[in-house]
């Protein structure tokens, strides 16, 4: 059933604490941790407690809960004190943009310069 956890996925083991991860805030919706490979000073994913595969299909779904996801990577952005100077959200979305984890993630990245167009 959409949205239920999927017993291979590795952010629904982190969701049920049966992968231990580093979680800087967590809702009754959203769970926010840091990234194993930090790409930059504040590197945080924030993912849904729910299973979707990835962005576009949450928001299809679940709207409300893709919108959490969003207003809580800003909250991240202020706790991190990133905020002031700027950040980027990314949702790699298919193995071709970089998606390597097929639960839905927002990477939360600043805390230093950020070139454009990413790679
Ligand atoms: P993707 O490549 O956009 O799918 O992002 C997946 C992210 O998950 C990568 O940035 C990985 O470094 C990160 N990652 C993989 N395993 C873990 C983990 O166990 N804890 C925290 N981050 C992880």
């Amino acid at each position: 059933m959409a949205g239920e956890p999927q017993a291979d996925c590795l952010f629904c083991k982190i969701v049920a604490g049966e992968v231990p991860a580093t979680v800087v805030r967590e809702t009754e919706t959203i769970v926010a941790f840091r990234d194993i490979n930090p790409q930059a000073p504040t590197h945080v994913l924030v993912i849904p407690k729910a299973h979707y595969p990835d962005v576009a299909t949450l928001a299809a779904a679940e709207p409300q809960l893709a919108a959490d996801v969003l207003r809580e990577a800003g909250e991240v952005a202020h706790e991190d004190k990133v905020h002031g100077a700027g950040y980027r959200i990314v949702f790699n979305t298919g193995s071709g943009a970089g998606q390597t984890v097929f639960h839905a993630h927002a990477h939360l990245l600043g805390g230093r310069g950020l070139e454009w167009p990413p790679g």
